[in-house]
């Protein structure tokens, strides 16, 4: 058997009639840039973050980007971020003229409070919590630490749109949430895309105009030198299509999490992603287990035919290039060693998930 980590070819079919008729209507009307399907999706993904306004913009990188412009972070300023994380995170800080500093996570992969509070010093303007796979890191901390300190507080959402920590949204905590409809994101669209959502009016009007090169479209005043990086309007089209269809797509993936528990939790050299956190939604946009044996245990599967994911196996500050001072991160450095992402979306079958769980238990001896 060969299983795709995800794949888009089969959620295509579940929902070809939506796609295309978008598809024709866009294209019959030549609709490309900023029209109402752009402005359509940003009205329901604002409803469903649970925010006043989202702005989609190029990427989940770009919504980073100019959600630390908006807030004024620059040349001087520090700004803390997990080690564990992809590296657009701290790409964004960097690209700001700040300075990253990195703290370890916990074992529920998000950052580490204590680490924050001890990072905290004249020059920090702000904390870039990440809410990796899908479960939130603890916001409720995290705002009051940036309210006590007075900090901005820009959530990566890019791995958990759908998430909640006691009700509240993920992206609607921060100055501003920002999100990635990469492919293999839960809400992924046809190509690259994102969006930034905030309940800040002056954040709003910021990322408006400095995604379409800081032209206010109204009234052609340009308001800075700007970027162009708006969302495309026929990724809108389609992305506001599968939006309807998240709430039902995420409570699948808890059944298919729930599955994966039930078949493999009484293996003890596994870690499940099952963590016990009252209050702390997990929509599993990744089901990223730890193993034991690391890369052998990944291997094993890849060997098998199962496309795994292993994020990240080198932490983004071990990379030469980017200049990033490795301080020790215990956590970090263990994740690193041991994840491994099974396949986890809709397009599954039940015979798939038996297979990787066949193999998975095979690995053990089981
Ligand atoms: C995907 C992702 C990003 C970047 O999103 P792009 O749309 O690829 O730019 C940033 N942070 C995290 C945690 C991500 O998973």
């Amino acid at each position: 058997m060969k299983i795709k980590f995800v794949s888009p070819e089969r959620t295509y079919l579940m929902i070809k009639d939506e796609i295309d008729a978008a598809y024709f209507e866009v294209m019959s009307k030549g609709d490309l840039i900023n029209r109402a399907q752009l402005k359509s999706f940003e009205k329901n993904l604002a409803k469903f973050v649970g925010t006043k306004y989202a702005i989609g913009v190029n990427s989940g990188y770009d919504a980073l980007h100019l959600s630390l412009r908006a807030a004024g972070i620059g040349p001087g300023d520090e700004v803390i971020v997990p080690a564990h994380t992809f590296v657009a995170s701290c790409s964004a800080i960097v690209n700001v003229g700040a300075t990253p500093i990195l703290v370890d996570v916990t074992d529920d992969f998000n950052i580490d409070i204590a680490e924050v509070e001890k990072n905290i010093t004249a020059k920090t303007k702000g904390i870039m919590p990440v809410h990796l796979s899908g479960i939130m890191a603890d916001m409720p901390k995290i705002m009051e630490l940036a309210n006590k300190h007075n900090l901005t507080v820009v959530e990566d959402a890019c791995q958990s749109l759908g998430s909640n920590v006691n009700g509240i949204g993920a992206g609607a905590w921060g100055l501003t949430g920002c999100f990635s409809f990469y492919p293999f994101k839960i809400l992924g669209g046809y190509g690259d895309g994102g969006a930034i959502t905030t309940n800040d009016k002056s954040v709003y009007d910021y990322a408006m105009r400095m995604r379409y090169n800081g032209e206010d479209r109204e009234t052609g005043e340009y308001h800075g030198h700007g970027y162009t990086c708006l969302l495309d309007n026929l990724q809108a089209a389609f992305l506001d299509i599968k939006l309807k269809h998240l709430p039902k797509w995420i409570v699948q993936r808890k059944e298919i999490a729930e599955k994966y528990k039930k078949a493999l939790s009484d293996l003890p050299d596994l870690m499940l992603p099952h963590y016990d956190k009252p209050g702390f939604d997990h929509i599993y946009q990744n089901y990223t287990l730890r193993s034991k044996q690391g890369d052998k245990f990944s291997d094993y599967l890849k060997q098998n035919g199962i496309e795994v994911l292993t994020q990240f196996r080198k932490p983004y500050y071990k990379h030469e290039a980017l200049k990033l001072k490795d301080t020790g991160f215990p956590v970090t450095e263990i994740l690193s060693r041991e994840v491994c992402s099974l396949p986890m979306n809709v397009e599954i079958t039940d015979a798939e998930i038996d297979y990787v769980v066949k193999i998975i238990r095979n690995f053990y001896g089981k």
